[in-house]
């Protein structure tokens, strides 16, 4: 049979139910996703012609609350992954206590072979073959890897257009300007930064004498970099999906965004002429970074980069999921049995659907937020989440991994215990 990320999602499930008391009833209910809707998504091109794209809603669990999760364009989209996806935004919402369920989307493509034109055609219609899935109480969606906030307006404006009225909270991640929350763009690596700032506490590890590679140069790692490269750590390697750069002595992070930015690559950044001058360093691959002797690292870019083929060789003392699912199963029990310390996606990078949690209570309420409100209460419910988890770790004695999903359980068990599983009509 072929490998399913989900049933590898699964397993840290069923770790985690050995240490929870919640009924068997819902242990069963949370093994497969409540939803899953498949659609074909017709799209004019610019030269005439039509392509069918495939796309994918996934409603994990509501339980909670809505359900809750991005978009994702990127062409290995497929069911198993959204489901997984999914999966994890279940687990995720309940880890940091905000009330939503997990749910999760995604178009198979390369949206970097379409035009700007076609990329909106592209979402509109894919709103239009969901929207009766969707809505601001039942199913919200968000950004996700290769989607951004121009795509979520255009996402709300035809959802509003279906529904002939004024939609902003089916869809988090929006433009400011459309009723998007200030720091929702930077939420994701603010909030990992809050999380490995408070565990580093933990281990007694100074900033300053601390390596951090980053694999993933995009709106999370570059974000969560940058914070870290401010608050005094060494940030010696970074990469996106052409490659990397290493440079033992720490790279300039705020140089090499706005050169990221301009040239869209960081390798070709530092080896651009005017730019190699600036600093010397060596060009890396991706499976190169994740092997370096670092203090940190941080997976920022897609699912099972560290597997069984790889897991001896990384050699980090902190792994901090900045990715949904980097580390498959078979991998964690390899760093389990080592000397690192993995700190899981569910808990390191809820801080994007934490700031889309706070959009749509704006967007609900009407009342706007400063950045200093947003940030510090996304700074609350991140550490007050890691405190938890990190002291629920060294009450079990179980990896950080299964502290959050014990966590994440307790919140969703017992609210499927108290609502019952609907198997059960009079
Ligand atoms: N795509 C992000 C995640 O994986 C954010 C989801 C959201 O804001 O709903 O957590």
């Amino acid at each position: 049979m072929a490998h399913s990320l989900l049933t590898d999602a699964s397993r840290r499930l069923d770790k985690a139910l050995q240490y929870v008391t919640i009924s068997d009833d819902a242990a069963e209910r949370l093994k497969a996703p409540k939803a899953s809707l498949k659609v074909s998504i017709p799209v004019r091109m610019d030269n005439g012609s039509l392509r069918v794209f495939d796309g994918y809603r996934v409603q994990f669990d509501d339980t909670r609350g809505p359900t809750k999760g991005g978009i994702r364009f990127h062409p290995q989209v497929n069911l198993d992954e959204v489901q997984s996806l999914a999966f994890w935004m279940t687990f995720k919402c309940a880890a940091v206590n905000i009330p939503f369920g997990g749910a999760k989307g995604g178009v198979t493509l390369n949206p970097k072979e379409l035009s700007k034109a076609e990329l909106e055609r592209l979402s509109r219609g894919y709103i239009d073959a969901i929207a009766n899935f969707i809505g601001p109480d039942t199913d919200i969606p968000a950004p996700d890897v290769y989607t951004n906030p121009m795509i979520m307006g255009w996402m709300m404006d035809q959802y509003s257009i279906i529904q002939r009225r004024r939609s902003p909270a089916v869809i988090t991640g929006k433009p400011v300007a459309l009723g998007g929350s200030l720091g929702r763009n930077t939420a994701t690596g603010t909030g990992a930064f809050y999380v490995i700032e408070a565990m580093m506490a933990h281990q007694g590890q100074d900033p300053g004498n601390t390596t951090v590679a980053v694999q993933g140069f995009g709106n999370a790692g570059s974000v969560v970099a940058r914070h870290l490269f401010d608050a005094g750590y060494t940030v010696v390697a970074v990469s996106d999906s052409r490659g990397g750069i290493y440079r033992p002595e720490g790279l300039d992070i705020p140089s090499l965004q706005k050169f990221k930015a301009e040239t869209r690559a960081v390798q070709a950044v530092y080896c651009d002429d005017s730019v190699c001058s600036l600093v010397d360093h060596t060009v890396i691959t991706n499976e190169d970074l994740l092997k370096l002797d670092v203090d940190i690292l941080i997976p920022a870019a897609l699912e099972n980069q560290i597997t069984s083929d790889n897991a001896a060789e990384v050699k980090a003392r902190y792994i901090f999921e900045v990715a949904n699912g980097p580390i498959s199963a078979d991998a964690d029990e390899i760093l389990d049995a080592s000397s690192s310390m993995v700190f899981p996606d569910i808990l390191v990078n809820a801080g994007g659907v934490t700031v889309s949690y706070f959009e749509w209570v704006q967007n609900r309420s009407g009342l706007y937020w400063t950045l200093d409100d947003v940030n510090q209460r996304l700074k609350q419910q991140m550490v007050t989440a890691a405190e938890t988890i990190w002291q629920l770790s060294l009450a079990h004695k179980s990896s950080v991994r299964t502290a959050a999903y014990i966590h994440a359980l307790n919140g969703l068990g017992a609210a499927m215990d108290a609502r019952g599983t609907r198997a059960d009509y009079v």
